[in-house]
């Protein structure tokens, strides 16, 4: 058993955002219930536990003439050749503090304390070094000095890296209150303004076009935690004009774009509206985000082939075995967040949450995994088997000290914040926005939520309250539903339910109060943009896929939509006639060990 502490941001944020109607909990405040992403989240805590510290350090004390105390080097995107080394780490220390918010695990606390404590002696020891004061990486500065002068290997992405370290500095000083994360995190941060105030704008767009991942986004966030403009004034050196200036007009040239890097770019104009309330930063996040989810967009929710963006509505002949890159999804449900808290009315930002959470990012993992390993991409050619081919291709997943590669890191993050989404409130009212099992400590009200479900096998959940007051609560009606029903205490309680928006109570509650929300789920096509006939299909938010075993399937077999039928109550298994044989039919995230088919051609219409 674990206590929760109540609702604590152990270091707030001294700047609050500017432009919203909602407010996310923090993660300390819900807690996953039994259920499969609670399964999600132990396994990659399993791994969090497992993994050597000194072995993740190896490539920082190297590089910064320390003794690597004997410790074996990593493999994959962390050894000590590789162009990006030590991009890794932070995901850890992001992964670390979540998992201390959420579930006062000490030894994550532990770990990531003591991660921090040895940066700070790598970053001490940068004269004997011969790096600036602030330098901290696990490869040369001289990487960073190569990109100002044009002549970084195309493979190099050094900023990238930097980013991850700080964004991971960052929620360690946050959540655990950790002096060391502070120290170094603002020595890296005056460290990246020295490098980039000699530049004016010009040089330093040319500098831009290397991935610098989510440098606009933490050197924000490093103003709003500590009040402080001069990050601020930082952070807008990494407004890459070339990519976001279309935006804000609502063009979409994204065609032909390592997709990856632009979405944190947009995560940082999301912030910096907040931080500026300048609305052209406001444009550029929700018109990336609107031009991304309907012309870019597979039906799991993922995004990009070969981890680039192709042309407007390009999706039918991309299906291959390089889509959906976990990161670019991971970086989307980020500015899912930062919108929606502008515009908490609408349920288009929740219903494309949704999607992608339920199918892509819980599907990413191995359920057979005790560490909760990963796949990099999505594959959505037919016949494709997670775990099997190169990473780049399908394909295998990942491994404790091997692999290492930024889907691996951004896995890491997502399974121990699965949580952080489900709920919001404002001064008035609490948001439900997402199904799962899970615990709300409203400690603000004294009131707390439990749900219960088993959804999505089941239509229905129930959020049983305790506590007491004058509250509302709204209740998101997925657009995939039609004839929701509310009842409060097993009465009808005649809340009026619209797909595609909030169903709100307004009500004096009292302990035991219990909200009964059942959701029908019917089956659906998600056609490709440009190609009607070539079709995933759901079953209210869950796409589901054919199960082939271990025959090859070479092309989009066509699916009898009048013959497709349910075969459990109490799972989602189906049964349809496809290519004129009998076939199984399961969700997408569970298509693990056979070969599946996410597109098909279909006949007929559904049942
Ligand atoms: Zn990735």
């Amino acid at each position: 058993m674990f206590c929760i502490h109540k609702g604590i941001i152990i270091v707030p944020p001294v700047k609050e955002d500017s432009g919203i109607k909602a407010y996310p909990f923090d993660i300390s405040q819900v807690i996953l219930n039994s259920g499969r992403w609670q399964q999600n989240q132990d396994r990659t805590l399993a791994y969090l536990k497992f993994v050597d510290i000194n072995r993740l350090l190896y490539v920082f004390r190297s590089n910064h003439r320390l003794s690597t105390n004997g410790a074996q080097a990593n493999g994959g995107w962390d050894a000590p050749d590789f162009p990006f080394r030590s991009h890794f780490q932070g995901h850890f220390l992001t992964a670390w503090a979540q998992c201390y918010a959420q579930l006062r695990d000490t030894i994550c606390r532990d770990r990531a304390t003591a991660f921090t404590a040895e940066l700070l002696k790598c970053q001490a020891n940068n004269p004997a070094a011969g790096f600036s004061t602030g330098y901290l990486s696990g490869f040369p500065e001289s990487d960073i000095t190569a990109l100002e002068q044009g002549r970084l290997s195309n493979s190099n992405v050094p900023y990238y890296a930097i980013h991850k370290t700080m964004a991971g500095l960052l929620n360690v000083w946050r959540n655990i209150g950790d002096t060391n994360a502070k120290t170094v995190l603002l020595a890296m941060a005056g460290w990246v303004d020295g490098r980039t105030s000699k530049f004016n704008n010009q040089q330093m767009q040319k500098i831009l076009g290397t991935e610098f991942g989510g440098m606009s986004e933490v050197l924000s966030d490093i103003y709003f935690q500590t009040g402080d403009e001069r990050w601020l004034t930082v952070a807008q050196r990494f407004h890459h004009s070339a990519v976001l200036d279309p935006l804000a007009n609502g063009r979409d040239q994204l065609n032909g774009l390592h997709a990856n890097t632009q979405v944190p770019k947009w995560i940082g104009a999301a912030r910096a509206f907040k931080a500026t309330g300048n609305t052209t930063y406001q444009n550029i996040a929700k018109n990336a985000w609107e031009i991304t989810t309907t012309a870019h967009t597979y039906a799991i929710g993922g995004n990009s082939q070969a981890e680039h963006f192709r042309a407007p509505n390009a999706i039918a002949n991309y299906l291959n075995k390089d889509t959906a890159e976990s990161c670019n999804s991971y970086n989307m449900l980020k500015l899912t967040r930062e919108l929606w808290v502008m515009d908490p009315s609408s349920t288009t930002y929740f219903d494309y949450y949704e999607r992608v959470i339920t199918n892509q990012m819980i599907g990413q993992q191995n359920p057979a995994d005790h560490h909760g390993h990963v796949t990099y991409f999505h594959s959505l050619q037919p016949g494709a088997r997670r775990g099997v081919g190169p990473a780049w291709g399908g394909g295998t997943y990942s491994t404790d000290y091997n692999s290492f590669w930024c889907c691996q890191g951004t896995g890491i993050e997502t399974n121990t914040k699965l949580m952080d989404s489900i709920y919001f409130h404002d001064e008035s009212s609490v948001y439900v926005n997402l199904f799962t099992p899970s615990m709300l400590d409203w400690s603000q009200r004294s009131v707390t939520l439990t749900q219960t479900t088993t959804f999505p096998n089941s239509d229905t959940t129930t959020l049983k309250v305790n506590g007491t007051g004058d509250w509302n609560m709204h209740i998101r009606i997925p657009s995939w539903t039609s004839g929701a029903k509310i009842s409060i205490n097993g009465q009808d309680s005649g809340v009026i339910t619209t797909s595609g928006s909030y169903a709100s109570i307004s009500r004096s509650w009292t302990s035991g109060d219990t909200v009964t929300v059942q959701l029908p789920m019917n089956f659906r096509l998600l056609p490709t943009n440009d190609n009607k006939s070539l079709t995933a299909v759901a079953y209210g938010p869950v796409v589901i896929v054919g199960n082939y075993g271990s025959s090859t399937v070479n092309s989009n077999p066509t699916l009898s939509l009048s013959t497709l039928k349910r075969s459990s109550s109490d799972n989602l298994e189906f049964t349809a006639i496809a290519g004129g044989k009998m076939i199984n039919l399961s969700p997408y995230l569970d298509a693990q060990g056979f070969n599946y088919v996410t597109y098909w051609m279909t006949s007929g219409s559904l049942p």
